[in-house]
């Protein structure tokens, strides 16, 4: 693994991360204004912070972009209740949430504890990849600092409550980062998504009702109260404010996290920021937000990176990685790399997902080796929507939207794939720079029919 993200300079508009380097020791980062954010909320009551939040219509970073404020009025006052982070980032392609904590420890840190004084939660818990071995040493140095300086485990500024944080290792499993298989790995449980009702905040961490917020939108906060919540949703779009990390990577000349508003488009992104493609080399398509996400088009480069602009143009923002895809890339190769992963990281619990991602992958891998049929590009998109939409959690959607996307764009490709009998492509080489190679499970190809 390699030893961190490449840090990509500060955007014109950044005011998450609005400097270059790390910011890692408390002093300086109190030096910069930081835990001020916390002092002015502990001079506010949990239900203005909730205000400020709703005024902010600040959207969660994780994935699903539910408003962050309404969320944190779900919870029912009184009684014992969790905060739970989740830093298990595992969506191929993004590595966001990894920047913010080793560059900026402390501003999550500063954001937990807003979060806590909003809730008066009884602790906090990290919940880290488990491959995120520097990160979580980072986190529990930040933490350590914080404690020394009266934040974390001491009476609040004043005030007789008394916050908590802990920093939870996961084991790797990337279905832990959806929230109940999360909170079944915290509560000690087999690490697999469980039914909802009853929903977190009812019962998540140790059978508690329990707030549950990405690296990011946690990190977002002290720059609400310091900003004012109206002032940050006078950022980006109406329906997404503020600014976002995106996770830029594949086939660009600059990959990298870029702090972006959200009304600016994938092209201010990848041609602006990402400094386009290498020499001689032309866009084929773009994953808009992670792995799980429907591809988009070249001609789709000026949609808005707002989740709202997203969906119309067919896909979602995700997780706010962007994976561009030259003109080499053989996309049904594309295709059954992803449909592999999801494959390989089912938890196995509910059939659709189980069988389905495996079918889906078997048959992929019979297209790609060029032994497939146009039947079978059909019987490819038939049980996609056999899984789409029928899963106990969005892991099987994760796996059928994306190759179906890749059908639909390139529907020829795949033909010509089971008409010569092997990959027109010229070579594999772009794969590598798209995706890590993955372990290759090995499966029973299908028989040629
Ligand atoms: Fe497990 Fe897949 Fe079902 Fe989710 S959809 S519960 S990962 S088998």
């Amino acid at each position: 693994m390699p030893e961190g993200p490449t840090f990509a300079p500060p955007t014109d508009q950044s005011i998450l991360l609005p400097f270059a380097g790390t910011r890692r020791e408390i002093a300086e980062y109190e030096a910069h204004g930081g835990y001020q954010s916390l002092r002015k909320a502990v001079g506010m009551t949990g239900e203005q912070l909730v205000e400020e939040m709703i005024a902010s219509n600040l959207r969660g970073r994780g994935g699903a972009g539910f408003p962050a404020g309404r969320k944190a009025s779900f919870l029912a006052p009184g009684g014992e209740r969790y905060l739970v982070i989740n830093a298990d980032e595992s969506e191929p392609g993004t590595f966001k949430d990894r920047e913010i904590i080793l560059r900026n420890p402390h501003m999550l840190i500063e954001g937990i504890l807003i979060y806590l004084w909003m809730i008066r939660g009884t602790a906090a818990y990290i919940y880290i990849r488990g491959e995120y071995h520097k990160e979580a040493a980072i986190l529990e140095g930040a933490i350590a600092q914080a404690r020394e300086q009266g934040y974390v485990g001491s009476p609040l500024m004043g005030t007789d409550y008394v916050p908590e944080v802990y920093v939870h290792r996961g084991a790797g499993a990337y279905i832990c980062g959806e929230e109940t298989a999360l909170l079944s790995s915290l509560n000690g449980d087999r690490g697999q998504p469980t039914a909802k009702p009853p929903f977190p905040a009812v019962s998540g961490a140790f059978k508690k009702p329990t707030l549950l917020n990405n690296v990011e939108t946690v990190a977002t906060v002290p720059v609400i109260l310091g900003m004012g919540g109206a002032a940050y949703a006078g950022i980006g779009t109406e329906q997404s404010t503020g600014t976002k990390m995106f996770s830029l990577s594949g086939h660009v000349r600059h990959p990298g996290n870029y702090e972006m508003p959200l009304s600016a488009t994938y092209r201010d992104l990848i041609e602006g920021q990402g400094g386009g493609l290498p020499e001689g080399r032309t866009l084929k398509a773009f994953v808009p937000g992670g792995s799980s996400m429907p591809i988009l088009m070249p001609n789709q480069l000026d949609t808005g990176l707002s989740f709202e602009a997203v969906v119309a143009a067919g896909s979602m923002a995700g997780s706010g990685a962007v994976i561009v895809v030259d003109d080499r890339t053989c996309m049904v190769r594309f295709a059954l790399r992803t449909a592999e992963f999801y494959m390989h990281e089912s938890c196995g619990k509910c059939t659709p997902c189980r069988e389905g991602t495996r079918w889906i992958t078997e048959l992929l891998r019979k297209q790609e080796a060029g032994l497939g049929s146009s039947e079978e590009i059909d019987l490819l998109l038939d049980i996609c929507d056999r899984v789409e939409g029928n899963c106990l959690c969005v892991l099987g959607d994760a796996c059928a939207m994306p190759v179906r996307s890749h059908i639909r764009n390139f529907r020829d490709e795949f033909e010509e794939h089971a008409r010569l009998g092997r990959c027109p492509c010229p070579d594999d080489a772009p794969m590598s720079e798209l995706y890590p190679p993955l372990l290759r499970a090995p499966l029973p190809m299908v028989a040629a029919t």
